[in-house]
């Protein structure tokens, strides 16, 4: 079995094979479709984002040509409204919504729509929204991700002064790293935080928050965060991937998706990790980003196993449509039970549900089967209450058993899509206001 770590493909072929799924639209395009749309009353594509943004009015502004007024109504409900233009699952939220309660029979290209509007102003210098007159209150956030982003923007807005803290070299948590290449590049996850970052709030990258120690320039300690702030927001994402608990997971060749994904976000192709048959394990969005990539990097057999059936798979139908074109073969009902190989992998075996041990040869296996969540950062650091599942409890304002301290995004929820962080971001916001000022603010799109 060979060893081969590199993509066996020409660049430029490489290059075509991760331009974007969606390419953006034309403003001839753009014009055509947004009068294709009913401006519906009580819109349903605007009940089904989870950050409520008034779909009909953007659409309305790319029609009569007011591109910045459009992006504006998008930004103001969604901080990240250039990420999810690109990333969302659109199928199942607004479009979805469009083609299932109106006659159209093709829903309206919201995603797309939205994308051509938040492009242009990201395009100009000019800012949407300015930060507020300073009302001397300070905010930390910790995790710069879609919720810390959402949740920064508000509060600047407000007159906050704002501190977010990275672990990361790059600010934008997974929208930066975890994006798969041809939904998002990394420049759209950073001009968008540019954005926000232009409106003041502070970014400090690098910097790890502990629970003891002594602060320095790497690492500030969570004490110390909640002595220098009148609120805080933990945005903290999830931890290290999961273990599938079988023998051979530690050989060399085996490698978790979300780490295979940040490596293909460098576009450093010739050094990108790949295998020649490659067995990607899990059921979800991030197996079919994982498998596909692979393919598209010149990988040339891949697997998807998943243990369950089919249905029970948590990876859009659209996705799973994606993998099945890309010519991923999909394993469904396959447990892995070992995997062989010395020095490096070369094989891995699955149990099917009536005992039969199907064996596939492989140099490379990602696992793609979620990640842990934080418990121990909110239980010892933060020292805030988590539910059974480690995730931590927040009541509807994101406020945690602490009344000082807010979290959000997928440590609060377990794991859900970046337009769901920047939800849960933005009703931090409100909840930290009114409780450092008593007043109640209702931003953009909370109904
Ligand atoms: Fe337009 Fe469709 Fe939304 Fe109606 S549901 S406002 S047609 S995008």
């Amino acid at each position: 079995m060979s060893n081969e770590f590199c993509t066996p493909l020409d660049i430029t072929q490489v290059e075509r094979n991760f331009g974007e799924l969606d390419p953006a639209m034309s403003a001839a395009e753009a014009g055509v479709e947004a009068n294709r749309c009913l401006f519906c009353y009580d819109a349903p594509c605007m009940h089904a984002c989870p950050t409520h943004i008034d779909v009909p009015s953007f659409i309305k502004k790319i029609a009569t040509d007011n591109l910045r007024g459009s992006a504006r109504v998008i930004f103001d409900a969604n901080p990240i409204g250039a990420t999810c233009a690109r990333v969302c699952p659109v199928e199942v939220l607004c479009e979805g919504a469009c083609v299932e309660k109106t006659l159209l029979q093709k829903p309206i290209e919201i995603g797309r729509l939205q994308r051509f509007a938040t492009d242009h102003a990201m395009a100009s210098e000019r800012p949407l929204f300015e930060k507020g007159e300073s009302n001397g209150r300070s905010v930390g956030i910790i995790g710069s991700g879609p919720a810390g982003l959402s949740c920064a923007m508000y509060l600047t807005r407000l007159g906050y002064d704002v501190s977010v803290y990275e672990k990361r070299e790059k600010p934008g948590g997974l929208d930066t790293y975890g994006m798969a290449e041809y939904k998002m590049s990394q420049e759209v996850s950073l001009a968008e935080v540019e954005q926000i970052q232009k409106l003041g709030v502070k970014f400090r990258l690098n910097t790890i928050v502990s629970g003891s120690g002594v602060s320095d320039g790497s690492t500030i300690v969570f004490e110390q965060l909640m002595s220098l702030h009148d609120a805080i927001f933990v945005a903290i994402g999830l931890g290290s991937a999961n273990e599938m608990q079988i023998p051979g997971e530690k050989t060399a060749g085996v490698i978790d998706a979300l780490a295979f994904i940040e490596k293909i976000k460098t576009r450093d192709w010739e050094n990108i990790p790949l295998g020649r048959n490659v067995v990607v394990i899990g059921g979800g969005n991030t197996a079919v980003d994982a498998a596909t990539q692979a393919k598209r990097l010149g990988a040339e057999r891949v697997y998807m196993a998943y243990r369950r059936t089919e249905t029970e798979a948590s990876a859009y139908e659209y996705e799973i449509e994606l993998a099945k074109k890309d010519g991923i073969e999909l394993l469904w009902e396959s447990a892995p039970t070992e995997i062989g190989g010395d020095d490096h992998v070369s094989a891995i075996k699955f149990v099917k549900p009536n005992g039969d041990i199907v064996e596939i040869a492989c140099d490379m296996v990602i696992k793609a089967i979620g990640q842990q969540k934080m418990r121990s950062f909110f239980t010892d650091v933060a020292k805030v209450e988590t539910d059974e599942k480690g995730r931590v409890i927040v009541n509807g304002q994101m406020q945690t058993s602490d009344p000082k301290i807010f979290a959000g995004g997928d440590c609060a929820n377990g794991g859900a899509e970046a337009v769901d962080a920047a939800q849960m971001g933005k009703l931090a916001a409100q909840g930290i206001h009114n409780r450092l000022t008593g007043e109640t603010v209702k931003f953009a799109g909370n109904l």
